[in-house]
């Protein structure tokens, strides 16, 4: 068993953030970021706000002091969370106010482009435009994604945590997974798992059995479950500390179809491979390829059809994707999945998802459970 270490919300919200985000901000010009609840919010203030029609927004201009504004009856709340702590201002604005106006009042004079949250509801965007008709808007995430895409070691602890806590969840596939069952009861029985091994919320739950399994993201139908079908498990969720978790398994009930053990064991292959190339300097599209070509060799090529991965953190995709053709070089503090899958429309399917961190040294799998095909009687 892995030992996990505390990680204390200040090591997972260090003080230095709003300043470095400032910093990055009118390095690209920017005059201020606009970010509305979200992961944004969260990695900057570790605010975890609710998105509501009201306005939340945290200003962040880039000459001079970052300041949060919340509806009035939110404002216990955020001086309750991580943001109460930083230091920086909390304005309340009452029911009767136009917030859009009173952020446009305090902007310096001169400014003439902010960075919008990616995540931001259109109506609120289209608010600032109105508020601030001669300001140009762009994607606060030009910014901010290239501070989220390395994680720091609290933030890489956090998804440790996250990945053994789904793990346990795996671990336990064999109590639910059985002949006779709907996917819908086992999902069920999944999800309550997700939150009961240390979980806050249950993000998705995919079982795919027999032909469903040849679909990348079905979710749950009502198709009972029979004896020598192959079932994808894609399960994750949100820890209490906003970080998520991602992994799939395969298993089978009973004997599998010859045809498939040779699928998996292609795709198995594929996945180590890229699991094992991870390290500095590699490229999201050399990842990808280091599988795809496997795949494409023992002629499954066509039937690989999405990219390798995507990023995790706050979110359960962000950047940085593993995607074919990608020339990004991936970099210490990098966390991704690596989940290659073949499908066979009509017949079956696989995938094996991993999430990786990358190391000076090279990959660190968060997902330990067997990657083998799990037999179940
Ligand atoms: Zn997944
Ligand atoms: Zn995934």
């Amino acid at each position: 068993m892995r030992e996990h270490s505390q990680v204390t919300i200040t090591d997972l919200h260090p003080a230095d953030r709003l300043p470095r985000a400032g910093q990055a901000a009118a390095h690209s010009g920017l005059d201020a970021l606009l970010i509305s609840p979200g992961a944004d919010l969260r990695y900057l203030t570790g605010y975890n706000a609710l998105p509501l029609e009201r306005l939340t927004c945290l200003v962040l201009p880039t000459d001079g002091e970052p300041f949060l504004v919340v509806p009035e009856l939110e404002r216990a709340a955020a001086h309750a969370s991580p943001a109460g702590s930083l230091g920086i201002e909390i304005t309340g604005w009452a029911e009767t106010e136009d917030p859009y106006a009173l952020i446009a009042a305090r902007l310096p004079r001169r400014t003439a482009c902010v960075g919008v949250d990616n995540h931001m509801w259109a109506e609120k965007t289209i608010a600032f435009r109105t508020a601030l008709p001669a300001v140009r808007q762009v994607l606060a995430g030009t910014v901010l994604n290239a501070l989220r895409i390395r994680k720091t070691p609290a933030e890489a602890e956090a998804l440790r945590r996250a990945g053994a806590a789904i793990d346990r969840v795996h671990a336990r596939m064999g109590d639910w997974l059985r002949p006779g069952r709907t996917e819908r009861e086992v999902g069920r029985d999944i999800a309550d798992a997700i939150i009961a091994e240390g979980h806050v919320r249950t993000d998705f739950v995919i079982v795919g059995s027999g032909p469903h399994s040849a679909s990348p993201h079905h979710e749950l139908s009502d198709r009972v479950i029979r004896r020598g079908d192959p079932v994808v498990v894609d399960i994750g969720g949100t820890t209490e500390d906003g970080y998520c978790s991602d992994s799939t398994r395969n298993y089978v009930l009973g004997e599998p179809p010859p045809a498939y053990l040779r699928l998996h064991e292609v795709l198995l292959a594929a996945q180590r491979r890229q699991t094992d190339a991870v390290r500095p300097g590699i490229t999201a599209g050399q990842l990808d390829s280091v599988g795809r070509d496997l795949i494409t060799e023992a002629g499954f090529g066509p039937h690989f059809i999405h990219r390798t991965g995507h990023g995790i953190g706050l979110e359960s995709h962000e950047e940085p994707y593993i995607t074919t053709g990608s020339a990004l070089p991936l970099e210490p503090g990098m966390a991704f999945s690596v989940e290659p899958g073949i499908y066979l429309p009509g017949r079956y399917g696989a995938r094996i998802e991993d999430i990786v961190i990358c190391t000076d040294e090279g990959g660190e799998r968060l997902n330990l459970t067997s990657r083998e095909l799990v037999l179940l009687p």
